[in-house]
């Protein structure tokens, strides 16, 4: 798929995310499994994971409604972050958030039914004047953590969502199926680093290009670093078993 359908996809995906809101919303989840249902956002947490098992994290990159609005951030601030230091931040939220789902579904008597719109009975998230301030206020973090910490801040320290992403990759890896990955003609790198600058997820492509693929479970597919390159040494490809 050419890169401008990607950032096309991506900007409609903002601009439906007062619809979307409440089918990423990680209280929406936590209040379904307090009644011992499986709410419209846990359910696209699934399918997240599902996704991740051929695809990574392309959803970082044509989906997500942070997708676009990240990516232009970076040009107020497109400091590399430090990934592994944010990584623990990101995980130790997503720990406390997914332990208190389970533990409300087993104090809720386990799972008692399926509602897709839990909490938006109407389909729509902001149906409802006052609930524009729940979607600023989503907005204002998001922007404020991109903007203080760097490329893409929000997805390496407060994302809920992507170690969802990362486990379907590993899963995938796992079980060996086929997968989207950057792929690398070693021979060809000139050292250059034009990859390592483009890079939206901060990750040195340069030290990775000489493994034969993007290895990191940060990389989004979102072909910067295959446009960039001055001698075509990149490409994404799938992997057959
Ligand atoms: S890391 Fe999270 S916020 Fe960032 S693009 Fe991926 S899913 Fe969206
Ligand atoms: S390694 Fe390349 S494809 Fe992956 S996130 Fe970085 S620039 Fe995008
Ligand atoms: S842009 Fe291409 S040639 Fe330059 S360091 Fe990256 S992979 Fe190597």
């Amino acid at each position: 798929m050419k890169r401008k359908t990607r950032k096309i996809l991506a900007w409609i995906s903002f601009l439906l995310f007062p619809v979307t809101l409440n089918f990423f919303s990680p209280y929406v989840s936590v209040d379904g499994a307090m009644q011992g249902i499986v709410s419209g956002s846990l359910i696209v947490f699934g399918i997240m994971l599902v996704s991740g098992l051929v695809f990574g994290r392309a959803w970082c990159s044509y989906v997500c409604p942070w997708a676009a609005p990240s990516e232009y951030l970076s040009l107020v601030n497109a400091k590399a972050v430090n990934r592994k230091k944010l990584r623990i931040i990101r995980y130790a939220i997503f720990g406390i958030w997914f332990s208190v789902i389970v533990l409300s579904f087993i104090l809720a008597g386990g799972i008692r039914g399926i509602d897709p719109l839990h909490l938006t009975e109407s389909g729509i998230s902001v149906d409802d004047p006052m609930k524009f301030i729940t979607y600023y206020m989503v907005i204002l973090i998001l922007f404020l953590t991109t903007v203080l910490l760097g490329r893409r801040g929000a997805c390496h320290s407060i994302c809920w969502m992507s170690p969802f992403l990362v486990l379907g990759m590993w899963i995938g890896e796992k079980l060996h199926f086929p997968q989207f990955k950057v792929r690398s003609e070693q021979e060809k790198c000139i050292s250059c680093q034009k990859c390592n600058s483009v890079c939206p997820m901060s990750i040195d492509v340069q030290s990775e290009v000489s493994a034969g693929k993007i290895a990191s479970h940060d990389c989004i597919l979102c072909g910067n670093c295959v446009d960039t390159c001055p001698r075509k040494v990149l490409k994404i490809k799938i992997r057959r078993p």
